[in-house]
């Protein structure tokens, strides 16, 4: 007797049936295509059960569409959920789905930077100042931290900026609860320390939030393409890093603080690649 071809759902409805209203059965011997010869219970009414190794295989294979289908579903939310807390901690779009796995270091002071991060994740803790070369991963380490601890990163100037529309009519919020915003995030990062000129405002605010959020045990990161003063070749220039920090702020940096100089290898042959890099 030819096997017919049964799908998938109807074979399982059959079964369901069989299951709710018991029947009598009688064996037959059915050849399977792909399974040879196999007892088939057939019932009263000439309905066959499919072969048990076919039945078998559609149930793995269910089962394992199920689970690709629950693993695309929290992959999913995971992007989602990454994405909803890079906008809200400011963090460029480049960097919604960066991973610190994605962070491959070429150099020592690349690894020490990259662990001083993860061990911030993973005890909400801590200061880590990230001095150097532009294009070596700074903003890029700080960023996931930013997402993962669910905090946010802005340059010194952007909160210059917030800090000054403060002051204009239509301003939402005050001086005073900007900086407070900042203080309470769980993670902060400030961004591009140096780029901007150093004034007495901006040294105040700047210290008045690494201040707070230092007594709080606030995991913060400080990111510049600065030099410390005794390393300055000039003897003191507007890159050495004391320059935008007060005494008492830096005499916190001693505690509990990693410190890694980033010297990005390669930066020069990277620009290159992006000047000469033309489509033809
Ligand atoms: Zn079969
Ligand atoms: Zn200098």
């Amino acid at each position: 007797m030819e096997e017919q071809e049964i799908p998938a759902q109807i074979r399982f409805k059959i079964l369901d049936d069989f299951k709710s209203e018991p029947q009598k059965f009688t064996i037959e011997k059915r050849v399977c295509e792909k399974h040879g010869e196999y007892e088939c219970k057939v019932s009263e009414n000439g309905i066959a059960f499919p072969c048990p190794k076919c039945a078998e295989e559609f149930d793995k294979r269910r089962q394992e569409e199920e689970r690709i289908r629950n693993q695309k579903m929290i992959e999913e939310a995971e992007r989602k959920y990454k994405k909803e807390w890079s906008i809200k901690g400011n963090i460029s779009p480049e960097f919604y789905y960066a991973e610190l796995k994605d962070f491959i270091p070429k150099t020592k002071a690349q690894e020490t930077a990259k662990n001083a991060i993860q061990k911030m994740i993973e005890t909400h803790k801590g200061k880590v100042i990230l001095l150097g070369s532009n294009g070596a991963g700074k903003t890029m380490l700080a960023s996931i931290a930013a997402r993962d601890l669910r905090g946010a990163i802005y340059t010194v100037y952007e909160i210059a900026t917030m800090i000054r529309q403060s002051y204009t009519v239509k301003a939402e919020k005050s001086e005073l609860e900007i900086v407070k915003g900042l203080i309470d995030l769980p993670f902060l990062a400030i961004d591009e320390v140096g780029r901007i000129a150093n004034s007495e405002a901006v040294q105040n605010w700047f210290s008045f939030i690494l201040d707070k959020r230092h007594s709080r045990d606030l995991p913060t990161v400080i990111i510049g393409n600065l030099h410390f003063k005794k390393e300055c070749k000039k003897g003191g220039c507007s890159k050495c890093f004391e320059n935008y920090f007060d005494e008492d702020v830096l005499s916190r940096f001693h505690e509990n603080t990693t410190v890694v100089m980033i010297k990005a290898p390669d930066e020069r042959r990277e620009k290159n690649t992006m000047i000469f890099s033309k489509d033809e």
